[in-house]
């Protein structure tokens, strides 16, 4: 495959950045085009792991050129914690590292936001990493963001008051602390220019460039189709698009450029946070999975929930994202259980299903009035 969009079939945590790892040689450049740091995937370097969260971790192999799509929310000061731990392993990100001067800027401050806006959401909260993804692309669609570019826009300073002025009013909504005067945060939109510099660009014409020349890319979703905004479990779900259309929408390369979907399926499912779960196990053998498949997010360390194979998402991810390639991974996990469960259809009052429903009150409807067994085999 040329041009190759990698996507997690389930909630995430499938083990995209493994397969990434794997087939990465075969391409010139690995991109990232939606999401931010909510995202996390544990790199070995010699001897040593580590996290990344916002840089691909192709990074880390020599001469692999790594994209920050269009589509991101990405926080400076994150980036710049990840670029520091990259040299001190000896990888040099100048020159590899392009980051799109039309991706968003996550303040430091949405992560307050987030935090304070789950907390007001009580029981109903999605369960979020609290790393302020969605104060981010809220404000994107709002029209009222700020772009990485913007950083070097002559009314820099009109622009980051017309956004202060919006987040004020939410923030005492919220009964939180009035924020500080804008001018602090404008200084830092200036400091954070000079570390950004070398790796801004219009990556949109980049990459249309490198598909010119012949070089093939490799697109790394973040998160999972059940994350996907439109097309996951609204709305417990991430802020961004995280099926293969965030692909085109989230880098400026358009679908008649993209040659083939490669799903990641995990042969069982987990989900961290809030929201519906079918096929969800309680109990010891949930347990044996969690432990089995050191199921522990990479980004906030929560625990993740676990439960068995479900293929009624998985055909809704295969049909959304135009799957034609499907990585199966941990299917190790499983070895030795004596006996594996999948389930293939979903029951309700209305009869048994073989697609995904749309709303939370009949996928939660399903896991209560039925008992597993009944829609396994
Ligand atoms: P947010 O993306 O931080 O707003 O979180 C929204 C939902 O997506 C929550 O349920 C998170 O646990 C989940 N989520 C976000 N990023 C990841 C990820 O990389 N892996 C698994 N779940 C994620």
């Amino acid at each position: 495959m040329a041009n190759t969009v990698v996507i997690g079939m389930q909630w995430g945590d499938e083990g995209k950045g493994k397969i990434v790892d794997l087939i990465c040689p075969a391409f010139e450049a690995v991109v990232r085009f939606q999401g931010g740091d909510n995202a996390g995937h544990t790199v070995k370097f010699g001897d040593r792991h580590f996290a990344l969260h916002l840089v691909p971790s192709g990074i880390v192999h020599e001469g692999l050129r790594c994209v920050l799509g269009n589509g991101m929310v990405i926080n400076p000061e994150a980036l710049f914690e990840e670029l520091k731990s990259l040299r001190s392993l000896g990888v040099e990100p100048e020159g590899n590292l392009f980051v799109s001067d039309r991706a968003h800027v996550l303040l430091p401050l949405y992560a307050e936001l987030d935090r304070a806006r789950e907390q007001a959401r009580g029981a109903a909260s999605i369960g979020t990493t609290a790393r302020g993804i969605g104060p981010a692309y809220e404000n994107k669609a709002a029209r009222s963001g700020l772009r990485i570019g913007d950083l070097w826009a002559s009314n820099l300073e009109e622009l980051v008051d017309r956004l202060m002025a919006r987040l004020q009013e939410e923030i005492l909504g919220l009964g939180e602390e009035p924020l500080a005067p804008s001018q602090g945060l404008l200084d830092v939109c200036r400091e954070w220019r000079g570390r950004l510099e070398p790796h801004v660009c219009d990556t949109q014409s980049l990459l249309n460039g490198w598909i010119d020349e012949g070089l093939h890319l490799l697109f790394e979703g973040a998160q999972g189709t059940l994350l996907d905004l439109d097309h996951g479990t609204y709305p417990y779900v991430t802020s961004s698009n995280s099926t293969a259309g965030g692909a085109c929408t989230g880098t400026g390369v358009p679908p008649s450029r993209i040659d083939g979907v490669l799903g990641v399926l995990k042969a069982y499912t987990t989900r961290v946070g809030s929201g519906p779960f079918v096929t969800e196990i309680d109990g010891a053998t949930g347990e044996f999975l969690r432990r089995r498949g050191n199921e522990f997010g990479t980004t906030t360390g929560r625990p993740r929930r676990c439960g068995w194979l479900d293929l009624v998402a998985a055909r809704h991810a295969c049909r959304v994202n135009g799957i034609d390639t499907v990585a199966l991974t941990k299917l190790d996990v499983l070895d030795e259980m004596d006996e594996i469960v999948v389930c293939v259809a979903y029951q309700s009052d209305a009869g048994i299903r073989n697609d995904l429903p749309s709303r939370v009150d009949e996928l939660e409807h399903a896991v209560k009035t039925l008992g597993l067994k009944a829609m396994m085999m």
